[in-house]
């Protein structure tokens, strides 16, 4: 009972320790506190932060609120401000205000949008942004426990460390355009299949305005692509180089996609580890 008690609060924490295991380096020493995702993508506003699903009577969180966004104390500051801040994040808030001003465009023109939209941005730094954040996203468990060898986790670390890795072929990112302003992170979570023999598709999910990401690991067998996703693969070992970013605009997953399957589809999640965030002060609508 006291785990569970313990999993309860810590399952809509934010703050980690003041010192810890950086959910990056793993570095132990002071922790600082990173937005999710990074503030240069509009993540600067009061947000309150609660579970997925909503609370219930056997889950009696209250949502927490998170002033000056949505964000959490599991980093350090190397990989905070040095690392993400200084290497990465431009690279994945550039891409953001590219189409948030590419919609503002076409608002005003009133032309039809098309099918696909072309982008450019550099892959490698926009990546390693995503998942940089990702890791840092309901990690206070991770910041805690000294050796906390998860696969999927320790792949990411090595490819956001070393800016000339490429990601292990274990992982497949998938993306697609989310336009709605609720952010969620789903750590851990895995979708099965009624009758699938245990079929599953296991990873991490990190869903902010404009984009979805589905980080997989090791699936076996090609139930992903049934979603017809589009897949992010950095195809060069040069942190610098640049690509044109592939948009679909048409035939959109639900915004609860892919948290609420349907079909024969389920989804397993562990309750600590997703979360969502909206503003506090803004009417939060879909555009
Ligand atoms: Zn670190």
């Amino acid at each position: 009972m006291a785990n569970y008690s313990k999993n309860i609060i810590e399952r809509l924490t934010n703050r980690g320790p003041n010192v810890g295991y950086c959910a990056i380096c793993r570095t132990h020493g002071p922790l600082t506190k990173d937005h999710v995702p990074p503030k240069g993508c509009g993540n600067i506003n009061d947000s309150i932060i609660s579970h997925v699903y909503g609370n219930n009577s056997e889950k009696p969180g209250r949502p927490l609120l998170s002033q000056g966004g949505s964000h959490f104390r599991t980093i350090c500051g190397r990989c905070n401000n040095t690392l993400l801040g200084t290497e990465y994040d431009w690279a994945l808030s550039d891409t953001v205000c590219a189409i948030e001003a590419y919609f503002q465009r076409a608002s005003a023109s009133r032309l039809t949008l098309p099918r696909t939209q072309l982008f450019d941005y550099q892959p490698n730094r926009f990546l390693r942004s995503v998942i940089g954040h990702l890791l840092a996203a309901n990690a206070v468990p991770d910041v805690t426990e000294k050796d906390r060898a998860i696969p999927l986790d320790d792949a990411l670390r090595a490819y956001v460390l070393d800016p000339s890795a490429t990601l292990s072929d274990q992982v497949c990112v998938y993306y697609w355009f989310y336009p709605h302003r609720r952010r969620v992170v789903m750590k851990h979570s895995a979708m099965g299949f009624c009758g699938g023999n245990g079929a599953a598709i296991y990873g991490h999910v990190f869903k902010f305005f404009p984009f979805g990401f589905w980080v997989v690991w090791d699936e076996h067998g090609d139930r992903s692509n049934h979603f017809n996703l589009r897949r992010l693969a950095d195809s060069t070992p040069t942190i610098s180089a640049s690509a044109r970013l592939v948009l679909d605009l048409s035939q959109l997953p639900p915004a609860d996609f892919p948290e609420a399957p349907t079909d024969n589809g389920m989804w397993l999640v562990t309750d600590y580890l997703v979360s969502q965030a909206e503003d506090r002060t803004k009417p939060v609508t879909p555009i």
